[in-house]
């Protein structure tokens, strides 16, 4: 359909985002004959949307702030190429309603709500006040006017603790604390009004009754401008990390369909009475063992996870947008939209899953994603993942008759797929999706507590074998083989060559990684390579030439794909991967392991930047105190004293953007933790 013979013609569209949503939005532009105008901020300058789009705009420095929240830049922008509208995509300027009167009085068309629409549904306050006034149940708590402390804390005891103190202009699961007891409310509600006030300009806070095991569950709704609104049925996204989704899907597993009614019902009555016409989503929040889902606040924009949607119903959500913000009617109506199969949906995020879903940086050194699964990314080979956006690189999505056939291509997707030289939750991913729990759809959003009490991490195993093929790869390319290249450790000649490089001796050598450090012996022998590693031994088994191909026997089948460069090898297989740093044992330099080990240093976990200093030189420091504060990709980590004691050195400032493990303030400990 061409959008240039409707009531508001769209022939260029800006679109104010990056990453994979942008990419996202253009395909199905680029499909409309719709010409694309990507903005970008120096940080992103290479990324894959901007060699994407039709034309592409600088906006401004990394930081957000001075970039893809920019009002005037993107407007700016829009202007300069022309664009008759601006899609903004999710996050970012998405639910800004001044952003929106904006691109209006600038005679731009916004892909989106009304100004108004945003505006009330942009308040958790104001967004439950119109949803009782409609009828819809909220979930019981206290969002009134009275703001002050006495008043939230007689509220929160008549909830009944637990309670949750939610900031009202909150997002992305940030701004939340639970309140168990009402001797910690005062102190949780100071913090959570301070966190509110310095994220969101907004310290208003409602409560919410603390919902003990719950779903989370979502509608889907499609309006337009002549009136029409309908539900494209629900999604399930209570598995989360940090308030915050990882798995979704539609349609939700184990729900009766009186719960489907009933959300579905709410969530129209919601959008018809704010007169909603563009694609929006109603969530809502349901205990296990209830029947009765309460609604939690609405987002007026695509959501992340809108692919599964798409799945089911075959309906391009993007281009109903743009229907719809072009006048035209919604091609469908309620009874013609029909839900078929299943869809599921992984994001994939640059975080460590093994240390509590913290957040990494650093250059892919190989982005591939095989078919089967539908992979809408961000990111390619080569992208540098920085600590300025949101750490979303990309996300898998698999459709299948019913569920377990998506669950299924899931799992091959998520284990098929290669990302090598940043961290990700892709490893994670790929066992959560087997667990028990979600395989039989019965997770809540304490999934991952329950699934993993001690913290995912892993299998060992698989780790080891991974190691051991590192070193393999290590040892088959000598320092004459060209700085980086792919190869493939069981392909004709890299296999001749690790035996005949290492034969006869063996090879003794020390391998770091991100999950830790061991010795491993390479060996090849007349029966194949074996690698002695953590005191076991990996057989690598004996190469086998078919064909001219050269391949290992590997005990679970599947390849490893590897990269080495100088000394670092990245390597993966079946979906866990690892980037080691390896060198012969003999050069090991055996000094400096004493600093980090004593605990008196702080290291700075990862790359970032340093947001807050507590100390200053000469204070005295209790163990366990906070010392100071890093922010890396939107996160906050506060980093603690190890010891007691005084402050020694202060090696950084506030502001400076530091390199993990570097050591930013040491502490000389007290004598009383010297003798103990
Ligand atoms: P945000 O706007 O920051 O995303 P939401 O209100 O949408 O915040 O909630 C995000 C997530 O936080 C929910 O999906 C749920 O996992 C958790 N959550 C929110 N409210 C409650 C509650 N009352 N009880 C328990 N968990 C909650």
């Amino acid at each position: 359909m061409s959008l240039l013979l409707s009531p508001r013609p769209i022939a260029s569209v800006l679109i104010a985002n990056r990453g994979e949503i942008a990419l996202r939005i253009m395909r199905t532009c680029t499909r409309l004959g719709i010409r694309t105008v990507a903005v970008y901020s120096d940080a992103d300058a290479q990324a894959p949307h901007v060699k994407a789009a039709d034309e592409a705009i600088r906006i401004g420095p990394p930081p957000a702030r001075a970039s893809y929240l920019d009002i005037d830049a993107i407007l700016a922008a829009a202007k300069q190429a022309g664009a008759d509208a601006i899609h903004p995509g999710y996050g970012f300027l998405s639910e800004n309603a001044t952003f929106v009167k904006r691109c209006e009085a600038a005679g731009l068309i916004f892909v989106g709500p009304s100004a108004k629409a945003v505006e009330q549904m942009g308040s958790k306050i104001e967004s439950k006040r119109i949803a009782e006034a409609a009828d819809v149940p909220t979930v019981p708590g206290y969002h009134g006017a009275d703001q002050s402390a006495a008043t939230l804390l007689r509220e929160a005891g008549r909830i009944g603790f637990p309670v949750l103190i939610k900031a009202s202009a909150g997002g992305g699961g940030r701004g939340m604390r639970r309140v168990d007891d009402a001797k910690d409310f005062e102190t949780a509600l100071a913090a959570a009004k301070a966190e509110a006030e310095a994220a969101f300009g907004d310290g208003s806070i409602l409560l919410e009754k603390f919902i003990l095991n719950p779903r989370h569950l979502e509608v889907q709704l499609a309006g337009d401008r002549t009136g029409n609104l309908v539900h494209l049925f629900e999604r399930d996204c209570s598995v989360q990390r940090n308030n915050q989704k990882l798995l979704e899907e539609a349609p939700a597993p184990n729900l009766p369909d009186s719960v489907r009614a009933k959300l579905f019902d709410a969530a129209l009555k919601l959008g018809r009475t704010i007169g909603y016409d563009s694609a929006g989503t109603v969530e809502f929040i349901m205990d296990r063992d209830s029947d009765e889902p309460y609604f939690l606040e609405m987002n007026t924009r695509l959501q992340v996870e809108h692919p599964v949607t798409e799945f089911i119903t075959g309906i391009d959500l993007v281009e109903w947008q743009l229907l719809a913000a072009a006048g035209e009617k919604l091609p469908l109506a309620q009874d013609k939209i029909r839900a078929r199969g299943h869809a599921i949906e992984a994001r994939i995020t640059a975080e460590r899953a093994d240390l509590g879903f913290q957040s990494a940086t650093g250059k892919l050194l190989a982005v591939d994603a095989q078919h089967g699964a539908r992979f809408d990314s961000g990111v390619e080979t080569g992208s540098q993942v920085s600590l300025y956006y949101d750490s979303m690189l990309a996300k898998l999505i698999a459709h299948g008759a019913d569920r377990a056939a998506a669950l299924t291509r899931l799992g091959k997707g998520l284990s098929e797929l290669t990302l090598l030289g940043v961290p990700t939750i892709q490893p994670f991913l790929r066992d959560a999706v087997r667990q028990p729990l979600f395989a039989d759809g019965h997770a809540t959003t304490r999934f991952i507590e329950t699934a993993y009490p001690n913290g995912w991490k892993p299998d060992a195993e698989e780790l080891r074998s991974l190691r051991a093929a590192a070193c393999v790869v290590w040892a088959a390319l000598d320092s004459a083989e060209p700085a980086a290249q792919w190869i493939s450790p069981w392909d004709r000649r890299s296999a001749v060559r690790v035996t005949s490089a290492v034969r006869p001796a063996k090879t003794s050598l020390h391998l770091v990684d991100e999950y830790g450090q061991c010795d491993a012996d390479v060996q090849v022998g007349h029966d194949g390579i074996v690698v002695e590693l953590d005191g076991a031994s990996i057989d690598l088994g004996r190469p086998v030439t078919e064909g001219g191909k050269t391949t290992l026997a590997s005990p679970s089948g599947s390849a490893f794909i590897a990269l080495r460069d100088r000394n670092v090898v990245s390597i993966t297989r079946a979906g866990l991967s690892l980037s080691a740093s390896i060198r012969l044992r003999i050069e090991m330099p055996r000094e400096h392991a004493n600093l980090e080990k004593s605990g008196n240093a702080i290291e700075a976990p990862l790359h970032g930047v340093v947001s807050q200093l507590h100390v200053a030189l000469g204070d005295t420091v209790e163990r366990g105190a906070p010392i100071m504060q890093m922010e890396a990709m939107k996160l906050i980590h506060t980093l603690r004293a190890q010891v007691a004691g005084r402050i020694e050195q202060i090696r950084c400032n506030v502001g400076d953007t530091v390199p993990a493990g570097a050591i930013l303030i040491t502490i000389a400990p007290s004598e009383i933790e010297e003798k103990s």
